[in-house]
């Protein structure tokens, strides 16, 4: 299935689609419930424009990899090559859109990558690990302390979480990570999940959304 950055109503974003910069354990309840300690500066890693999938009426997972976690995370689409040191205004002005996504990952693979200090691609970087919904404009949200992302899964809701609770908020986040690596037109910043991930399975209904924003739902097939 190919991936196109688009708005939620219908309008194709002409971005090419670049890396998915993510960020571990932003949220100190998440941390917890894996046993991870809260990091003392952000922890950074990228997926690439090849395992991005749109947020359709179902899209599938890996079934020989063993469990495969479910992370709904809010999703800031970049719309301009920002330089190493950003200001809070240039961030501002490079945000082109928000969209709930899932950073799926391959949980027992990730746990044995970890124990062996080793980095965590192929957990993290499969084809279809990053499933990203149509994105709402950058003036949606007057408050970026303020957006919450929920995933609902067969009637029940899973995660259900705001970006007050983050460790690094969004402008300060994307401010350390244009630091760390060229962003530029097209690429998008996965924030972080908030506690509640768990397994994801064949026949699962989702509900994910920002409420208030933007609502989607799925199947997995
Ligand atoms: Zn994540």
């Amino acid at each position: 299935m190919s991936y196109q950055h688009q708005y939620v109503d219908g309008t194709r974003i002409h971005f090419p689609v670049g890396k998915v910069v993510c960020i571990g354990r932003n949220y100190a309840e998440h941390a917890k419930e894996l046993d991870n300690p809260v990091p003392t500066e952000p922890l950074l890693f990228i997926k690439p424009g090849s395992c991005v999938v749109p947020l359709e009426s179902s899209f599938s997972i890996p079934v020989d990899r063993g469990s495969v976690h479910y992370e709904a995370e809010i999703a800031v689409l970049i719309g301009k090559p920002l330089s190493p040191r950003p200001s809070v205004e240039e961030v501002l002005d490079a945000i082109s859109g928000f969209a709930p996504a899932l950073d799926l990952t391959l949980r027992d693979k990730q746990a044995e990558l970890k124990a062996k200090g080793l980095p965590w691609e192929v957990a993290k970087s499969f084809d279809g690990a990053a499933v990203i919904a149509p994105f709402v404009s950058n003036a949606t949200f007057a408050d970026l302390a303020d957006i919450s992302v929920r995933l609902t899964i067969n009637g029940e809701v899973r995660q259900d979480g705001n970006s007050s609770l983050m460790l690094n908020p969004i402008v300060p986040m994307i401010q350390y990570m244009a630091g760390c690596f060229s962003l530029q037109a097209g690429d998008v910043i996965l924030t972080g999940t908030p506690a509640g991930v768990g397994p994801l399975n064949v026949g699962d209904e989702l509900v994910l959304e920002l409420p208030g924003a933007s609502r989607f739902e799925s199947s997995v097939c």
